[in-house]
């Protein structure tokens, strides 16, 4: 099979889906690689370093000529109807938001793997994308947040007297929040982290952080978090107001799966907050956790610096590409068989990531959402 790495074309992608070794590895499994040119570039991986690759300039060509293709972001429309009918697209597409690039997925008959759908169960913990790019974020965010900071993270002492550790707040604790906490606590912060779901405090304090209780147990199904009633709601928000208005820091990470991203912080929180504290508000692209986040931007309201930051795995692109392209290629190791494309379409983790396939929408869901 001929795998095609295209060149991403979303504004401030520096992420590229396949990187050298992972490539060569790929072709052990009997594949032969081409690149888009200069596809790899912004995330530190030039057209040499893919040194047993070919390299493409026209992607046209590339297209027509590829069994798979892989890319970071939901390709455009165009890209999907240069593609072979019945090639397999590998990438993050994002169905609810892109049903466009759905309906022309579907007519192209072209069989794509959805990287945001990857099933969370054990067993695929290893081509999991999400995972692997939030934990990158995740790391991320506090240093994000404290270059906007006019203190420091840890306790100093100094000839003059001694500076206070700064408090960090990290508000959901997944795979990014965790990482969050972990990143804070190294740099000599005083943590605390909190979660809708309880089994989040044994893990906040394994990254030596303190759990904030709220006494409100929200667990739902399937590892990830139910919506608050309103009660529940009010109780939380006394609690929180108090754990808000002493940080220096709030990272902001909660997300209910399929739903706009949970309010955990709003106006008169951020009012409240201390002169010169910093949010930075990982929910931003998904409505935001924090009320008044702009994403994309960074605005100060009232003593508040709030960041709305967008693609935070880019900003570390180069060990983003790497864990993405470890991902897929666990994913592709279970769909290539001597060098044929042979999908197990009856496979938990095949069918769980399979968006579209001949010509039909085989996800339940999204079908639902699309036609
Ligand atoms: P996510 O990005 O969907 O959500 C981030 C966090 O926000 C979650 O911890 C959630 O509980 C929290 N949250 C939701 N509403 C909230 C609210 N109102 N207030 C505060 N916090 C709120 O989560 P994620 O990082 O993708 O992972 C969620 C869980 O799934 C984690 O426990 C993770 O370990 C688990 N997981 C399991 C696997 C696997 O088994 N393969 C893979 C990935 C993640």
């Amino acid at each position: 099979v001929k795998i095609a790495i295209i060149k991403e074309t979303t504004a401030g992608e520096k992420r590229v889906a396949m990187i050298p070794v992972v490539a060569q590895k790929l072709e052990k499994l009997g594949a032969s690689i081409v690149l888009e040119a200069g596809a790899g570039a912004a995330a530190t991986f030039p057209d040499t370093a893919y040194s047993k690759e070919t390299i493409e300039a026209d992607q046209t060509k590339l297209l027509a000529d590829a069994d798979i293709v892989l890319a970071v972001q939901p390709p455009s429309v165009d890209i999907v109807k240069r593609m072979k009918p019945g090639a397999v697209l590998v990438s993050f597409i994002y169905a609810r938001m892109n049903t466009d690039l759905v309906r022309t997925l579907r007519d192209s008959k072209i069989t794509t793997f959805a990287m945001e759908m990857i099933p969370r169960i054990s067993r695929a913990q290893a081509m999991d994308a999400l995972s692997s790019q939030a934990a990158l974020a995740g790391y991320y965010a506090p240093l994000l947040a404290s270059v906007h900071m006019q203190k420091i993270l840890p306790m100093m002492t100094t000839a003059v007297g001694s500076l206070r550790a700064a408090r960090v707040l990290v508000m959901g604790l997944g795979v990014a929040g965790l990482q969050a906490l972990a990143t804070a606590h190294r740099l000599g912060a005083v943590c605390e982290g909190y979660d809708v779901r309880p089994e989040t405090k044994e893990e906040a304090e394994s990254v030596g952080a303190k759990f904030v209780d709220t006494g409100v147990d929200a667990r739902g199904t399937g590892g990830y978090a139910r919506e608050l009633t309103d009660d529940e709601k009010a109780k939380v928000r006394s609690v929180l107001t108090q754990h808000i208005a002493q940080a220096d820091m709030i990272i902001t990470t909660a997300s209910v799966p399929g739903k706009r991203a949970p309010r955990l912080i709003d106006a008169e929180q951020l009012a409240g907050m201390k002169e010169g504290s910093v949010v930075v508000d990982m929910g931003a692209e998904n409505g935001g956790n924090c009320e008044g986040t702009q994403p994309g931007d960074i605005v100060k309201i009232g003593p508040v610096t709030l960041v709305g930051p967008i693609n935070l795995p880019s900003c570390l692109a180069q060990q983003a590409s790497e864990l993405y392209a470890k991902n897929i290629f666990n994913l592709l190791e279970q769909v290539l068989k001597e060098g044929e494309l042979k999908p197990d379409f009856t496979d938990d983790v095949i069918k769980g990531t399979t968006l579209t396939h001949d010509g039909v929408i085989t996800n339940d869901a999204i079908r639902q959402v699309v036609e």
